[in-house]
């Protein structure tokens, strides 16, 4: 197997048994570890019996680290970064580091592992391939109200904290009150739980129970290709061939993704 001088090693979001052997293995062998906070990392590395040594790299050091990390490259050592959890670089740190090593002309190899959005991703059931992904929303709500109106048209997923989450479901439904919503909380964890839902029953359920833990959030796109009149032919057609008004809500609103009470309200014609 070909060596590198830096590596990139993805860790478990949740469930500990989610790394890979690779990953071990190279945690074993490099001389030191670039880790986020290395009382979170020593818990990993103690699980799986892991002796190297680790070196804190965080957002804030990560200037003052780059320099040392080049001393020991250049002389011959090998290093591999790890974050809090899942994949370095992806809303984590590392970007400073392998900027300058490439520019260094260090070799830099990213090992696959764990991702939060990439383990929601794969259960939940869309029409297309594309998604944006936005990271963590902005705090002002002007500029959260910009993105949801900007990404309407796309499968949009970021990552959510449990303080916020809440009021950002109500930003959401304030401006798109027919969007369907998927959640992940806690995945791969003992509370995990996946919900796919319009967003009033989303919030209704978190108004309910309070967020708690770690979450992962998709606003489905809206269909450009079905607007009011489109809705009410084929609303027309399905009442005609005799279905009712509830079976006509869910059969649209799972090929579509709009909202079921809305379809539910024009088949009533309330
Ligand atoms: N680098 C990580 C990755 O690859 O997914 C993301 C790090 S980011 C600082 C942490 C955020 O990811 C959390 O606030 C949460 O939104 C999301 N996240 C991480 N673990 C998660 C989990 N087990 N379930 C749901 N969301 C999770």
């Amino acid at each position: 197997m070909k060596e590198y001088d830096f590596y990139i090693v993805p860790t478990p979001i949740g469930n500990l048994g989610d790394i890979t052997l690779r990953a071990i293995e190279i945690l074993k062998s490099v001389d030191l570890i670039a880790c986020e906070d290395s009382r979170n990392t020593q818990k990993l590395l103690n699980h799986y019996n892991i002796q190297t040594k680790c070196v804190s790299y965080h957002k804030y050091n990560e200037k003052e680290r780059v320099s040392q990390i080049i001393n020991l490259l250049e002389q011959g050592k090998k290093i591999a970064l790890v974050s809090d959890a899942g994949t370095p670089l992806i809303c984590d740190p590392g970007a400073v580091i392998v900027k300058e090593l490439r520019k260094k002309g260090f070799s830099v190899s990213a090992l696959a592992g764990a991702n939060a959005a990439v383990t929601f991703l794969s259960q939940i059931s869309r029409v297309d391939e594309k998604f944006s992904f936005i990271g963590f929303l902005p705090k002002n709500q002007k500029q959260i109200e910009d993105i949801i109106k900007q990404y309407e048209f796309t499968d949009t997923v970021f990552y959510e904290s449990p303080n916020r989450v809440l009021n950002t479901l109500k930003i959401i439904q304030n401006i798109r009150p027919d969007a369907q919503i998927a959640i992940g909380r806690e995945l791969t964890k003992l509370f995990e739980e996946v919900l796919v839902d319009s967003v009033d029953k989303i919030v209704q359920h978190f108004e309910k129970n309070e967020p708690k833990g770690e979450f992962v959030v998709m606003i489905f796109r809206t269909d450009k290709n079905v607007n009011e009149s489109d809705l009410e032919n084929k609303i027309k057609v399905l009442q005609d061939k005799g279905f009712s008004a509830k079976d006509i809500s869910v059969i649209l609103s799972e090929l579509y993704g709009i909202n079921k009470n809305k379809i539910y309200k024009i088949s009533v014609g309330k």
